[in-house]
């Protein structure tokens, strides 16, 4: 059986053309992160590996041995650890050397299997030089050798790589159908699957993750009870909160991404609410938060301030000065200081008038 969640439509296809012996050489599967492009990529090795009639049945050894890593024809190939550097820090392209241990093993006929496939996830990294040493490999096809590239954004790949290769998109998938999926394959309890499931947006793998690990959990609780502090702050605390995200940027880009990811949920779950829309928001855990919140915000604002995140994330994925950029962003958060300047407004204007 294939494990992987939802994608019914890029698995019937796969399944027809292993019946049909007409599978690709090469594979290009793109889809945002987590939502099941390595499952899907075992699972198509192993369909290829297995030794039932029903494959991939998920029992043989070759099934088993490829859902631990440990089968010698199955290889994925990725960002390794740098052992040059003293910290072991994750390197940050894949490199011509890994490609061309690849391409050695790929010579030599299966080990154990029936067919070698390579998995290359994050082909996005790919060196300029091991893009084009790959290439070679693509244009000349060899019978029992299959390569799966996973990528979440095939635009950042040569177009000649992409072109060598059958591309199959995997999108998120209904948030309803990850609840499901969460409650009837892995018993979680309703509650916590509705919440996984939102948080998820689609992506099945991330809900697992958070299933297993509350670290990713207690972190988001941690970055809403710091925004929710930033917007009853005054602008000199939330400079602070601004010079403290700027340098978070610097070490890592993506922690600040997500941060600011978390942020536009928050903000549209304000807007679906003030339009009524309660039953669609992300954060089904903070509700009574929400609607309290939300009583003081006019729709404009909310929607203004929404654009204000979106453009932010966009400046600071171009490169501009992560502080000024944060900063500005804080300037705009419409919190305490601007209900309090619209109340004294209209006070004064009715004290006027
Ligand atoms: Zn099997």
């Amino acid at each position: 059986m294939w494990q992987v969640v939802g994608q019914t439509r890029t698995v019937s296809l796969l399944r027809r053309s292993l019946e049909r012996k007409s599978l690709a050489h090469a594979y290009l599967l793109v889809g945002p992160p987590h939502v099941g492009k390595m499952t899907l990529a075992l699972n198509l090795a192993q369909a290829l590996n297995c030794e039932a009639t029903e494959r991939p049945c998920g029992e043989c050894v070759a099934c088993q041995k490829i859902a631990s890593a440990t089968h010698a024809d199955v290889q994925v190939i990725g960002l390794t650890k740098d052992d040059n550097s003293g910290e072991a820090k994750l390197r940050t392209e894949i490199g011509i050397d890994q490609i061309r241990q690849m391409q050695h093993s790929a010579s030599l006929p299966p080990f154990e299997g029936k067919y070698k496939i390579f998995i290359i996830e994050g082909a996005e990294f790919l060196s300029i030089e091991a893009a084009n040493c790959l290439l070679k490999t693509l244009e000349e096809p060899t019978g029992k050798v299959i390569f799966v590239l996973l990528t979440v954004n095939d635009g950042l790949l040569p177009a000649t790589v992409v072109s060598r290769c059958q591309r199959l998109e995997l999108a998120p998938l209904a948030v309803t159908e990850v609840e499901a999926a969460l409650s009837s394959r892995w018993g979680i309890e309703p509650q916590r699957a509705k919440l996984l499931a939102r948080l998820s947006h689609g992506c099945p793998g991330w809900a697992l993750s958070a299933a297993s690990d509350d670290s990713l959990l207690s972190q988001r609780a941690e970055k809403i009870d710091r925004l929710l502090e930033a917007i009853d702050s005054d602008y000199e605390e939330r400079f602070v909160y601004a010079t403290q995200l700027a340098a978070q940027f610097i070490q890592n880009r993506g922690v600040v991404q997500e941060t600011l990811d978390l942020w536009l949920d928050w903000w549209r779950d304000l807007m679906l609410i003030k339009i009524g829309c309660d039953d669609i928001i992300t954060n089904v855990d903070r509700l009574a938060t929400l609607v309290e919140m939300v009583k003081g915000y006019r729709l404009a604002q909310i929607r203004a301030f929404i654009n204000s995140i979106q453009a932010a994330g966009e400046q600071l994925r171009q490169n501009a000065n992560p502080r000024l950029v944060l900063e500005v962003l804080m300037l705009d958060m419409p919190g305490k200081e601007s209900r309090s300047r619209e109340k004294l407004a209209t006070r004064l204007s009715v004290k006027n008038g």
